[in-house]
């Protein structure tokens, strides 16, 4: 389901980081030898036989990051991003893998999009990537797509991300092609009703800055619907970008009632609170919008518990002529491919907020297991997919830094610690070393 450019398979030795894998329950310092891209020994003193040696002392060793949401641009709009600029953006955030969303123009609704998508990443990608394809046609939410084939075809799940699925007969036939494809249905829930013309969330900040509102219960009330029906049809589902209290009290009564739900939430619904919006800054508008500080709370709760098992970016390039613009006439969506580990060491981590562990997991493993995809791991056999941090290091996000080629990123200016120093993905170092 995963899709990269052939290339080499490494040989290396990383030598002296503490190797943490909370999956594998490993955390102490030693080497870990890669033999041809597998993961061959750990242990200490290895001898490097002639492979390239990464000196780690003081840095940490973590199987590296899954990003279930990455919005790749293409085909369609190759000045904000492509497969290959796309994909170099991951290998520097740290990842060995991401999803891409199907809301591109041409929308990914046919077996012939699809496959055209699948030979530019196996020509370009630097990291491997799969493609998630539209559950309706065009994603107008009239008529389904041929799930079956596109699922044939490699497509990695199901979503018409970016709008929600809005007649309730037309998701529920989509949940029924669940158990014909078994591809994970990722829902954008929002009731465009209620959304309508809204800038930010609706609340305090809103109404003093005069901005039309997105409630949370737009977001909260689809939520319900779509656990109900999942419920109904015995199917499960995943819940893109949560970001309000009630959706995560929903998710959370599925779940102990027995439903296989998942959900996603983003670095900058965990980082950020609708307070940061007074600032107009463009880069601080996206859908769903950043919530008060209570939805944040509840998040950063449900990540440490584990309603929510996955972070996701929701990486979202504009061109800057788009971006620079009054916020009311912004495009929604904000880059975070780069700067996610970062961002949320920073924010969660350093204030004690979140444990490292568990922000490691719900970077790679987490996300892994919500589409079925073998979870990163540092286990001797297992294909090389590592992360090597420099937690201590700080860097000042500058505008021409990014491998991306949007940068339309919150944390422009912003001094954020936890660097990435290497990323080995499928075997290859994909970025450092
Ligand atoms: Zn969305
Ligand atoms: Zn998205």
């Amino acid at each position: 389901m995963l899709f990269a450019k052939s290339g080499s398979r490494d040989d290396l030795v990383v030598r002296g980081a503490r190797v943490v894998d909370p999956v594998e329950g490993i955390d102490s310092v030693c080497d870990v030898r890669v033999d041809g891209g597998t993961v061959a020994q750990l242990g200490t003193s290895l001898e490097p036989n002639g492979h390239q040696v990464i000196e780690a002392d003081g840095l940490l060793l973590a199987p590296a990051f899954i990003d279930p949401h990455v919005h790749l641009r293409v085909p369609g709009r190759e000045d904000e991003e492509t497969i290959a600029s796309g994909t170099a953006a991951a290998a520097a955030g740290g990842y060995c893998g991401i999803l891409a969303m199907p809301n591109t123009e041409p929308v990914v609704d046919s077996a012939a999009v699809l496959g055209s998508l699948i030979e530019d990443a196996q020509a370009q990608a630097e990291v491997p990537v799969g493609f998630l394809a539209a559950i309706t046609r065009g994603q107008e939410g009239a008529e389904l797509t041929d799930m079956a084939e596109l699922a044939e075809q490699g497509a990695a799940g199901f979503t018409d991300d970016g709008r929600p699925v809005v007649a309730p007969g037309l998701m529920r036939r989509a949940l029924q092609y669940h158990g014909i494809t078994g591809r994970r249905l990722a829902l954008h829930c929002e009731e465009p009703t209620l959304s309508r013309g809204g800038q930010m969330h609706e609340g305090a900040v809103s109404a003093e800055l005069g901005f039309a509102g997105y409630p949370s219960v737009a977001e909260s009330v689809m939520v319900e619907r779509d656990l109900a029906l999942a419920a109904f049809e015995e199917q499960p589902l995943h819940l893109l970008h949560l970001s309000a209290r009630e959706s995560v009290e929903a998710l959370s009564r599925a779940q102990a009632s027995g439903l296989h739900a998942t959900g996603e939430v983003t670095p900058h619904h965990l980082c950020l609170t609708d307070e940061a919006v007074r600032t107009l800054d463009p880069n601080l508008k996206m859908n769903p919008p950043l919530r008060s500080p209570d939805d944040r709370a509840a998040l950063v709760d449900a990540l440490k518990d584990g309603t929510i098992t996955a972070v996701a970016t929701d990486h979202a390039p504009h061109a800057r002529h788009e971006k620079e613009v009054p916020f009311e006439a912004a495009p929604f969506g904000v880059t975070g491919l780069e700067t996610a580990f970062s961002s949320l060491y920073t924010h969660l981590v350093e204030p004690g907020l979140l444990k490292l562990e568990t922000l490691l997991e719900r970077m790679s493993a987490g996300p892994a297991r919500v589409y079925g995809l073998d979870a990163p791991r540092i286990a001797v056999g297992a294909p090389a997919n590592l992360v090597l941090l420099d937690l201590k290091a700080g860097r000042r996000v500058a505008e021409g830094d990014f491998r991306s080629r949007s940068a339309n990123s919150w944390l422009l200016g912003e001094t954020v610690k936890g660097q990435v120093r290497l990323t080995v993905a499928a075997g290859r170092v994909a970025f450092g070393g």
